[in-house]
């Protein structure tokens, strides 16, 4: 009887997997954050969990679409389904042949939003911040509009925080400027790194520009 028990067990819980992921290769990336996976001859339009990525107009939408491309496109990945959405689209979890997942890959990159509004996932929340506080992908941007804003017809916002004050530094050349300075406006978007004192930039190891005197 114990084992018949156990066996049902197993079972039941091969059923809820099987139903609740989807394995496949990526034949498609819509945009950075929808995919569509090849299952068994079947095709899933896969909406990624708790990330938004920037719209294709916005700034870094077109990398992020590139960037998710890169890291999934012809792979076999695991969609693990947390929900459908209401485009009767899988909402999943989408993970990477190296065991990585996509959807936190993105985020940590700087290549989505943490889907606040949908998602409490407190690791992609700390992803976000890591990602805001060094200024990667879409975080270059002082002032980046959601796109769930964006998408509500919001296209410019007013500045947050004044860039008077700011320095900012090379992550390559570890040397920090004032924000006016010449070789500061050399430094790449994606380079780039903001601290609100001089006093943080020292503690971080950064020099100060010979030029500028920030
Ligand atoms: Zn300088």
């Amino acid at each position: 009887m114990k084992q018949f028990t156990i066996t049902l067990l197993l079972l039941g819980c091969l059923a809820v997997s099987m139903a609740t992921t989807v394995t496949g290769k990526v034949v498609g990336v819509m945009d950075g954050d929808t995919i569509e996976i090849l299952s068994n001859r079947q095709t899933y339009r896969i909406r990624l969990d708790g990330i938004d990525c920037p719209e294709k107009n916005q700034a870094f939408g077109t990398v992020a679409k590139q960037v998710t491309s890169q890291l999934c496109f012809g792979m076999t990945v695991k969609a693990k389904v947390t929900d459908k959405d209401r485009y009767g689209r899988f909402v999943a979890r989408v993970i990477l042949p190296s065991g990585g997942e996509l959807n936190a890959t993105l985020i940590k990159n700087g290549y989505a939003w943490h889907y606040k509004q949908y998602s409490k996932d407190s690791y992609y929340a700390s992803l976000e911040t890591s990602a805001r506080i060094e200024r990667r992908g879409l975080w270059a941007d002082i002032n980046p509009i959601p796109p769930w804003e964006y998408r509500r017809g919001v296209t410019s916002k007013k500045a947050v925080s004044p860039i008077t004050g700011l320095y900012m530094a090379s992550v390559n050349s570890r040397v920090f400027h004032k924000p006016s300075c010449e070789q500061a406006k050399r430094i790449k978007a994606a380079n780039r790194r903001w601290f609100q004192t001089r006093v943080d930039a020292v503690k971080q190891g950064y020099k100060a520009c010979k030029y500028c005197k920030p």
